[in-house]
């Protein structure tokens, strides 16, 4: 039988695990990709000898890269290398700052000395958030995301209070922590979601779970090593990569995207799935009368914020400062 054909657009995480997956079963997979090579936001940036990673430098939920590789019969250790950090990051105040140490115990110490009776607390806090973290992944994140039947089992409707989707974990994380500083540490994990603590559900505690549990870890020569693994992985399973260039059009033909065009040339297959940002696909990328959602729609919409990066390399080797400082 002739193996169907897919399109990948992107070449950024969710492309590669996307073309990974077809690829797994049976489809032949072309990822097109507008940059030189694949990261997408994970880039690498080599210059005048030093090795930058340009977005992400928190390596957490280590056991969902572990469970990643697993579903290719692979370990992420047949990829590359991971250290815990200890301190997991550090925190500057106005008045000093605070390591956070990767030993829980030390960090109950650490919770004891800004506010008395915390270390207790944060025990009961983390328990809530072990049960958010577990029901979280299992139930909602690792399902298909095909049918909302795939929610409806008796666990996961029975905890969803325990869950906590209506209320703010600002609020949530104020219950438990008096003291400022306790409030902001605990608070800072939910930055991730590009969203503020008193807007976001404190069904996200479960992010201070992946932190202070889970750890903060380090792949050896850098985040950049992540990309490399699953673009190897990738490349094991017979996915083709076109780079540097750009598609202009996803083409739909009998109501399904059929051809996909690029700065290049045209591509036919028989699926085509984007990894590139969801509003930019829909309104650059497919014709109008295929759009889920209207200009006015996205006009409504608040975005995620974005940040001003710059890669700074010194002549020399400084010893005060560790990796991962944040400046409250
Ligand atoms: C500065 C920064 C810091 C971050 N820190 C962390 C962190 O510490 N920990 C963490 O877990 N996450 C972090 N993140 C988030 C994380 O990097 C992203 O969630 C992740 O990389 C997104 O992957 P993606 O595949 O969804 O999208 P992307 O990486 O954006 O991939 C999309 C790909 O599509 C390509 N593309 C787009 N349009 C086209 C087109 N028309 N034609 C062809 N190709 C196209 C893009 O070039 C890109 O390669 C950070 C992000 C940034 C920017």
């Amino acid at each position: 039988m002739k193996k169907k054909k897919a399109i990948v657009i992107g070449s950024g995480f969710a492309g590669l695990s996307a073309a990974s997956f077809l690829a797994k079963e049976g489809w032949t997979v072309t990822v097109i990709e507008k940059n030189a090579g694949p990261g997408g936001r994970a880039q690498q940036l080599k210059e005048q000898g030093f090795t930058f990673d340009m977005g992400p430098s928190f390596y957490w939920m280590p056991d969902v890269f572990e469970r990643y590789f697993s579903q290719f019969g692979k370990k992420v250790s047949d990829y590359y290398e991971l250290e815990r950090l200890d301190p997991s990051y550090r925190i500057y105040w106005q008045d000093g700052y605070t390591n956070m140490p990767a030993n829980y115990e030390n960090l109950k110490e650490v919770f004891e000395s800004i506010e008395p009776g915390s270390a207790a607390k944060l025990d009961k806090f983390l328990a809530g958030a072990a049960y958010k973290y577990e029901a979280g992944m299992n139930k909602l994140v690792y399902k298909p995301g095909l049918s909302l039947t795939e929610f409806f089992d008796w666990q996961t409707i029975s905890g969803v209070f325990r869950l906590q989707v209506f209320s703010s974990i600002k609020k949530h994380i104020a219950s438990y922590f008096r003291h400022p500083k306790l409030q902001q540490m605990m608070e800072f994990p939910v930055l991730f979601l590009g969203a503020l603590p008193q807007d976001t559900p404190a069904l996200y505690s479960l992010m201070n779970y992946a932190d202070i549990k889970g750890g903060t870890w380090y792949p050896r020569g850098g985040m950049y090593s992540v990309v490399d693994g699953m673009y190897k992985l990738a490349l094991e399973l017979g996915v083709e990569f076109i780079f540097s260039e750009n598609v202009t059009e996803i083409s739909i033909h009998d109501k399904s995207a059929k051809t996909v065009k690029t700065s290049k040339a045209e591509y036919a297959a028989d699926a085509v799935i984007s990894g590139a940002d969801y509003q930019f696909t829909e309104t650059k990328l497919l014709p109008a009368a295929y759009q889920s959602y209207s200009s006015s729609y996205w006009e409504k919409k608040v975005m995620a914020p974005s940040c001003l990066m710059y890669y700074v390399g010194l002549n020399k080797k400084l010893n005060k400062p560790v990796h991962h400082s944040l400046f409250f």
